[in-house]
C-alpha cells in the first residue's frame, strides 16, 4: 500500500525518532509499504518520519543511481545492488574531507541543493530480523544513509544549507508546506487549507 509522504513543515520531520523492538505492531507490513511508497515516488531512500512515524527506521535502495555514468563501473555495480532496511541505527563514526553532492528529498519536492558531508561512516543498525550489524560505508551509499539517518534525528538537508541559500528557498519551502506544488506522488501537507 502506498502511504502519503509528509511534506516539509510537518513537526514529525523535526522530531528525534525513537528506537523500536520486535513487538512493534505490523512491522513487516509497514516496511513493505514503505518500500512500495519509496519506489512509487522514485526515491532512493525513505525514513519513517516521512510517512508520519517518529521511529528509527529507514530504507535505502540506490539502484536508480547505477545508471549514472558519472560513477565508475565498480561504483555502479555497488549502487545497483545496494538495498537495505536500517532499524535503530546509530552512526558511530564519520570521517574524511567533506564533499558536495546535489541532494533532494521526497518531503521537499523540486528543491535540490549541494550538501556537504563526510565521505565515510561507521554505523550500527538492526535489520528486519533484529540482527545487529556494525558496518562501514563510503561514497554515495554513505551519503544516502547519512541523509536518511538525519531524518530519524529530526534533521533535513535544508537545515544544512548556508543562511543565504536558506533565504533563497524560503518561499519555495513555504509553498510546499501549503501544498502549492505539483507532484506525481501522494503527499500530506501540514498547512494545506481544507477549505475549497
Ligand atoms: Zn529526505
Amino acid at each position: 500500500m502506498i502511504l502519503p509522504i509528509v511534506a516539509y513543515g510537518d513537526p514529525v520531520l523535526k522530531k528525534k525518532a525513537k528506537d523500536i523492538d520486535k513487538d512493534y505492531p505490523r512491522l513487516s507490513e509497514l516496511i513493505e509499504n514503505m518500500y512500495e511508497t519509496m519506489y512509487g515516488a522514485y526515491g532512493v531512500g525513505l525514513a519513517a518520519p516521512q510517512i508520519g512515524l517518529p521511529i528509527r527506521l529507514f530504507l535505502v535502495d540506490t539502484e536508480p543511481f547505477a545508471e549514472d555514468d558519472s560513477f565508475s563501473e565498480k561504483e555502479q555495480e555497488q549502487l545497483k545492488n545496494f538495498k537495505r532496511t536500517f532499524i535503530n541505527a546509530q552512526i558511530l563514526e564519520e570521517e574524511g574531507d567533506e564533499w558536495a553532492f546535489n541532494e533532494g528529498c521526497l518531503s521537499i519536492p523540486d528543491v535540490r541543493e549541494d550538501v556537504f558531508r563526510q565521505p565515510k561512516i561507521k554505523i550500527q543498525y538492526q535489520d528486519e530480523n533484529f540482527d545487529t550489524y556494525v558496518e562501514e560505508f563510503d561514497g554515495l551509499i554513505a551519503r544516502v544513509i547519512q541523509h536518511e539517518y538525519d531524518h530519524i534525528e529530526g534533521v533535513l538537508f535544508t537545515d544544512k544549507l548556508s543562511s543565504f541559500k536558506k533565504r533563497l528557498i524560503k518561499g519555495k519551502l513555504s509553498n510546499i508546506s501549503k501544498g502549492k506544488i505539483k507532484i506525481d506522488y501522494k503527499m500530506r501537507f501540514p498547512l494545506m487549507s481544507r477549505k475549497r
